[in-house]
């Protein structure tokens, strides 16, 4: 029910804060119009924001940002793409929704028509940025082809909501879609089944949530593996619902990994650290016909094993966001409290601070996890 001080609240103004990208690192805090929502959207009055890597990549170098056929520089665009928030208005048609719920957000619509999307991966459309004038196949990504949450409102696809339930808090909420990319990962290597075996190299957001989403599906021991630097991070891996932790430095990767199954290697290995010989050490750190997602990358090409990953009959995986509704799936995972995400937001700033919130996140100040803006 909506009460009368709901009503007031749900109030939208004609202009918003909004932040959006100049020059390459250059984020400028503006006024622009409310959008409005088409058939199949609805109107979010964002709550949180959370800052991801991703967004430091389309700010400094623009990609994977693709807006109106080119980098995303000097177009009015606003990044953020890990947010939630208050369903505010409803487009034409929409009835999935109700003015008043609260929402978190996964980040791809996909355009809907094309081969890729009609097998539920739309986080691979192949109509990746199509949005705009000739080119308008209505594909959507949220602060990578179109606009983003680092402002107060955002218009998005129904596909791309999820309900947040009432004991789950603003920050918490923004981490769906993280816990989201790693229920996909799992997801691709083939679905992972109860008393198999994982490893999770780097405990970033994605790696952290990729432990909480590996145990809570009955994996069997799962191991995280971090740097010195990552104490912290592993700590939290361990609360997550980490079996193991290995520090490297203090030990040998692979050999740890050896160590701890008695030799018999795992079946998957979830790669999050994006170090640039993270594959081969994966490859050493399965069973023969096991399979490896990656999920980070290094910047600069690298050299692969590719004997050993034939001789052994390995796979190895690519993935690109949440596709498959694994965010939907993430999220009741997280609502019956099967692992504690929140424990990764460490920071929160105001809107009119992103530029902050960012630096924090970047250059892991006083040991930042997860950054979140609150509107
Ligand atoms: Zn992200
Ligand atoms: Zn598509």
């Amino acid at each position: 029910m909506i009460t009368a001080t709901m009503q007031r609240k749900l109030q939208i103004p004609e202009a918003m804060k909004a932040w959006v990208l100049g020059r390459p690192g250059e984020l400028r805090l503006v006024e622009k119009p409310v959008p409005q929502p088409g058939v199949a959207e609805v109107l979010v009055r964002v709550g949180a924001t959370a800052v991801c890597g991703t967004d430091l990549e389309v700010i400094n170098h623009g990609e994977p940002a693709l807006v109106q056929g080119g980098m995303p520089f000097d177009k009015n665009f606003t990044p953020g793409h890990e947010y939630m928030g208050t369903v505010v208005k409803l487009g034409p048609g929409v009835d999935e929704f109700a003015v008043g719920e609260r929402i978190a957000v996964e980040i791809h619509a996909g355009c809907g028509r094309c081969e890729r999307c009609r097998e539920g991966m739309y986080t691979a459309c192949l109509n990746y940025g199509m949005n705009y004038g000739e080119h308008d196949k209505g594909h959507r990504a949220n602060g990578f082809t179109t606009d983003g949450g680092f402002a107060e409102y955002a218009v998005n696809h129904v596909n791309t909501l999820v309900r947040v339930p009432d004991g789950m808090g603003d920050e918490e909420a923004t981490l769906v879609v993280t816990a989201g990319t790693a229920m996909y990962g799992l997801d691709v290597l083939g679905g992972l089944i109860a008393g198999q075996s994982i490893v999770v190299t780097g405990p970033g957001p994605i790696g952290l949530m990729s432990v909480g989403v590996a145990k809570a599906l009955g994996a069997g021991p799962v191991i995280l593996i971090g740097t010195p630097r990552d104490r912290r991070r592993l700590d939290i891996g361990l609360q997550l619902g980490g079996d193991e932790v290995v520090t490297v430095g203090e030990e040998d990767a692979v050999a740890a990994v050896q160590r701890i199954t008695r030799g018999r290697g795992v079946h998957y290995v979830m790669e999050c650290s994006g170090a640039p010989n993270a594959l081969n050490e994966a490859a050493c750190m399965v069973n023969r016909g096991g399979r490896i997602c990656l999920a980070a990358f290094p910047r600069e090409p690298v050299r692969v094993d590719v004997a050993r990953l034939v001789r052994n009959n390995i796979y190895v995986f690519g993935i690109r966001g949440e596709g498959r509704s694994a965010t939907r799936r993430a999220a009741a995972l997280m609502a019956q409290k099967r692992f504690p995400a929140r424990l990764i937001h460490t920071h929160t700033f105001p809107l009119q601070q992103v530029p902050t919130a960012i630096r924090y996140a970047s250059e892991r100040i006083e040991d930042a996890i997860k950054v979140v803006v609150k509107m």
